[in-house]
């Protein structure tokens, strides 16, 4: 598939040809990375997937719920406008999670996506979808989004790239909330400079987003500099939750960002446990506030009954999957009078601790180095319960915590399955992101 870099230097005729060509391909692929109907009329543009939690004016927006089949988006999303601006269209929906909760894909309401690279593994998730056709060469570029490690996780397991920017870098009007404070659309690409790209077209100040950043649009593509030498931080003690698989390819990338030039210091963080608790109490918490609004009467499809009460349960009931009622359910108690104190405050209080050592870590570093997952992408079937899956983001969800940017890319092969790594930055410091993330993509070259 061309990347996007190449596909805006084609003419209308030109991407017309490619627009056919994607759907001939998506029609013959069996990976389930596109969902719905490839309806969008208008093929004048570089094609971009798009996760189905953004709305595109006109198209079916579902979330990959049942709660929302038949449900057609008012309005376009800020960043489905800013695409149009420069020159490209939405094209196709991707599969997801529902709501964007999981992280394998298999929670959606159209069946689980398949990883291109190996059918019997998981393709990550919740922006599945989008890292499955960008690494199975059935999309040139896609959006997803990230709220704990949704981008950088499955373009990991898929073998391509994914960036989660700064929170308020990107605006999140018309992004389906799932836990507000944490979530951020971003680009899920075939190489590192398209994710510049993708990102100076998405990126800039939206007055419709309160959390929207009051910053103009990034430059990063045309200031990228991958010859550039940084100062970037290791983990050693967050390496003993990781499989014998990562921790070599994370030895690995070390040296490789060593002859690079970076300088590579080592430092600690407060213990994995901690985020991951922090995060599930805090995401929960806002999607069950977040989620109240489909209630029947206002979106999508409806269980009618006589009785009002009746309606909402039955809608709500028989409109989510599982592990969205666990995380309603969840959610509601830790918010609950009596709980709060315990686990809501608590966790925002851990939550100031991770923000601070992030602070004091970048104090005399320009990035950090860590695994997106533990493990490798797990087969289906493997995992045996939301809580072990819920551990599979120890390290992609205290970036979602502290609102930090981080992009994630192969760097190395374990049996054969692609192994990725995430540059993690300061705040609004996507350029040094990127161009660290270029030099390590060319040393791999
Ligand atoms: N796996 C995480 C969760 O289930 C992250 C999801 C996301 O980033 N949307 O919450």
């Amino acid at each position: 598939m061309i990347t996007l870099q190449e596909a805006l230097k084609k003419d209308k005729n030109e991407l017309q040809e490619i627009c056919a060509d994607i759907r001939k391909k998506v029609a013959a692929s069996d990976l389930n990375a596109y969902v719905g109907e490839l309806t969008q009329k208008e093929e004048q543009g570089i094609p971009i997937l798009v996760k189905d939690n953004i709305n595109i004016k006109d198209e079916p927006l579902t979330c990959a719920s049942r709660i929302l089949k038949g449900y057609i988006a008012p309005y376009d999303a800020t960043a489905i406008i800013n695409l149009r601006k420069h020159g490209c269209i939405p094209f196709g929906r991707a599969n997801m999670d529902e709501f964007a909760m999981g992280s394998t894909t298999e929670s959606s309401c159209y069946g689980k996506t398949l990883n291109p690279v190996a059918k019997n593994r998981v393709p990550g998730g919740s922006s599945g979808g989008s890292a499955a056709a960008v690494a199975g060469g059935i999309a040139i570029a896609a959006l997803g989004s990230d709220t704990g490690g949704s981008i950088r996780q499955p373009a990991s397991f898929c073998g391509c790239v994914g960036l989660k920017p700064t929170y308020g870098r990107i605006s999140r009007y018309g992004l389906v909330a799932y836990a507000s404070s944490l979530d951020q659309i971003g680009p899920i690409t075939q190489n590192v400079s398209d994710a510049a790209i993708l990102l100076d077209m998405l990126s800039g100040y939206d007055t419709k987003d309160s959390t929207s950043a009051n910053l103009p649009p990034t430059e990063c593509f045309k200031n990228i500099n991958p010859n550039r030498k940084q100062t970037i931080a290791v983990l050693p003690d967050f390496l003993k939750d990781a499989s014998q698989e990562i921790q070599q390819a994370y030895t690995e990338t070390i040296s490789i960002l060593e002859k690079q030039g970076h300088r590579i210091i080592e430092k600690t963080m407060l213990d994995t446990a901690y985020h991951i608790s922090a995060y599930y109490i805090i995401c929960t918490a806002e999607a069950s506030a977040n989620l109240s609004r489909f209630d029947g009467i206002r979106y999508g499809n409806r269980i009618d009954s006589d009785d009002l009460k009746e309606l909402y349960i039955q809608t709500r009931t028989q409109g989510f999957g599982e592990e969205v009622k666990r995380r309603i359910l969840l959610g509601s108690f830790v918010l609950s009078s009596g709980y709060y104190d315990a686990y809501y405050l608590k966790a925002q209080q851990v939550r100031s601790l991770i923000k601070q050592q992030f602070n004091s870590i970048f104090s005399d570093t320009d990035l950090i180095l860590s695994p997106i997952s533990p493990t490798l992408p797990p087969m289906f079937g493997a995992t045996s319960s939301p809580l072990e899956m819920y551990l599979g983001d120890i390290y992609t969800i205290s970036v979602n915590l502290a609102g930090l940017p981080a992009i994630s890319l192969p760097t190395s092969q374990k049996e054969g399955i692609p192994v990725g790594m995430q540059l993690i930055g300061k705040a609004f410091d996507e350029q040094s992101v990127l161009d660290g993330a270029l030099s390590l993509e060319n040393a791999l070259k």
